[in-house]
């Protein structure tokens, strides 16, 4: 497997517009896309520093994975994921040395990219997801 590079952090916020804020007013970044994910039950707003983006991630349902995750655990980090050349061959790979999958297939997540993600207690402790950009690569 390849992997280039983190495509992005995860983290799980209560409202996407106060922590819009800190990362634009304070940090000084600019969020350059807002993106409803239904699928997810997600809303998304994109920073990019340097190839890597930070991706904050406001629940659209109590009962979505992140409803789940601030339920349990508050607001914070909740995912890394890894830009990989290959999403089918890097799922194949990671399952052959005894990973746990959450997604044996990718499916779509934002910004239209190949996505899936790796069991925590396989990873340890980490959600994992991988990315394949099929927008740019062909
Ligand atoms: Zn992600």
């Amino acid at each position: 497997m390849e992997i280039s590079h983190i495509e992005h952090i995860g983290i799980a916020v209560k409202n996407l517009e106060k922590a819009i804020d800190y990362y634009e007013k304070v940090l000084g970044l600019h969020c350059y896309a807002i993106e409803e994910v239904k699928d997810q039950k997600v809303k998304t707003a994109f920073f990019k520093i340097g190839e890597t983006k930070i991706e904050l991630l406001e629940s659209t349902d109590e009962d979505g994975p992140i409803g789940k995750f601030i339920t349990k655990k508050g607001e914070g980090i909740h995912h890394m994921a890894f830009a990989v050349k290959n999403i089918d061959q890097a799922l194949d790979e990671v399952e052959q040395n005894g990973v746990r999958l959450i997604d044996r297939k990718p499916r779509k997540g934002a910004e239209n990219m190949d996505i899936a993600f790796l069991h925590p207690k396989s990873t340890f402790g980490v959600l994992t997801e991988f990315c394949e950009n099929k927008n740019s690569s062909d």
